[in-house]
């Protein structure tokens, strides 16, 4: 068995993904988060979604400034 371990954490989000459930690392800041079967697309945590949401809105917002 060669499953390389880099975090005790991992390794009980591998034990539930391999008992079917479906957990994807936050790509932000690498938080376990849980994938529901109508979430197939997230990519970040709660609050990194949150935080994504925000910092696009305020660019959106500079960028409207500039014209
Ligand atoms: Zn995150």
């Amino acid at each position: 068995m060669e499953i390389e371990i880099t975090d005790f954490e991992g390794v009980i989000y591998q034990y539930l993904i391999w008992k079917g459930e479906r957990w994807k690392k936050c790509e932000e800041c690498g938080k376990w988060i849980k994938i529901h079967k109508n979430s197939n697309k997230i990519k970040y945590c709660l609050k990194c979604a949150k935080e994504i949401q925000f910092n696009q809105k305020k660019e959106w917002d500079r960028n409207k400034r500039k014209r």
